[in-house]
């Protein structure tokens, strides 16, 4: 089968690897439909975080081509989503809704295979994928049913961890594809008030489409200025911290209310914690990698029922052959987010 590899920082090219398999009697096998390239895989696409050579993607949806023969919620042709994390969906961290951290689980690309090619093993598919009921979705619908794959699921996860609650004034610190699902997030919970931080134009615009009502552009004391400004000196009720750097850790905390929580879902690189401010302002953080899979049963419904559409952070396409292109359209941010067009339902 085709499917991408990772060479080295800047490389990435489509190779012929073995086809994807069923090894265990819990595995499953999907072939994948559409794909797409994640903020955090540009990490180890700038050489930022070290990775081995070889396939990559954990962003996928698509067909049951195979099923082992202890497989039971999952059969072949079910229309399906992969969350990044594949579990068990029995062990106690994924009983108290943390799947991300399931005991027997793991993240793609595993075991060789990964979401930016042909096809995938996925182990435990019983307790990792999602069927998606219905037929012949159009392809705006697809594209939203990939978000819930990660970016929604994991906006979705800043916003729980920062505890939003009808009629709050949050802000939203990212205007990757993960803090715009983070503002849509927002909304979906009822937020009065949702400041986006941005520079830029055309994120800006999205992010007033998913429901901003107000726009920041300063970045570091300058914004933390802005936000209070906005906020009569009080700061928000409710932070989400969507790009994982110190700077916009920082930010997220200073401009937290007393006693309120940010939720944290960028992959903390270089950041501290001002416990001392944390502790006198009585301020929280929450969060972590996402537990996509307990997220996406009640987000799909809201998708399928038009509720949510977070497809519009899609904003440059292509198929497996222009991955290169799909990695140096965001590494250059001309695109929030690259669609890989790799198979059809
Ligand atoms: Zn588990």
């Amino acid at each position: 089968m085709r499917a991408a590899v990772f060479n080295e920082p800047g490389s990435i090219t489509v190779a012929d690897r073995p086809d994807a398999a069923v090894r265990e009697p819990t595995d499953a096998v999907v072939r994948v439909v559409l794909s797409c390239v994640c903020g955090s895989d540009l990490w180890y696409y700038r050489g930022d975080s070290p990775f081995e050579p070889g396939p990559i993607g954990h962003e996928f949806i698509g067909v049951v081509e195979d099923v082992g023969a202890e497989v039971r919620d999952i059969a072949e042709g079910d229309f399906v989503i992969a969350p990044f994390a594949f579990s068990d969906g029995t062990c106690p961290h994924c009983r108290h809704g943390i799947t991300s951290a399931c005991a027997a689980g793991g993240f793609f690309p595993a075991n060789g295979d990964g979401g930016q090619g042909e096809a995938v093993r996925v182990p435990l598919a019983d307790g990792t994928l999602v069927p998606v009921p219905g037929s012949g979705h159009s392809e705006d619908l697809m594209t939203s049913l990939l978000a819930l794959s990660d970016v929604m699921a994991t906006g979705h996860h800043a916003a729980v961890c920062a505890g939003v609650d009808e009629g709050d004034v949050v802000a939203v610190v990212g205007d990757g594809a993960v803090g715009l699902c983070g503002v849509l997030a927002a909304a979906r919970l009822g937020a009065d008030r949702i400041i986006a931080l941005s520079r830029n134009p055309d994120r800006q615009k999205l992010a007033r489409g998913f429901g901003a009502t107000d726009v920041v552009e300063q970045r570091g004391q300058d914004a933390t200025e802005a936000v209070l400004a906005l906020t009569d000196g009080v700061g928000v009720d409710a932070t989400l911290e969507c790009v994982g750097t110190g700077q916009s850790m920082d930010t997220a905390i200073s401009i937290a209310r007393p006693g309120s929580m940010v939720g944290y879902v960028g992959v903390p690189h270089g950041v501290e914690l001002p416990l001392g401010e944390m502790f006198f302002r009585n301020k929280g953080v929450l969060g972590g990698s996402a537990p996509v899979r307990a997220y996406i049963p009640e987000l799909l419904d809201d998708v399928l029922a038009g509720r949510l559409d977070p497809a519009p952070v899609f904003d440059f396409e292509t198929d497996l052959n222009g991955v290169q292109d799909a990695y140096e359209a965001m590494d250059e941010r001309r695109a929030i987010k690259s669609l890989l067009r790799v198979g059809t339902a």
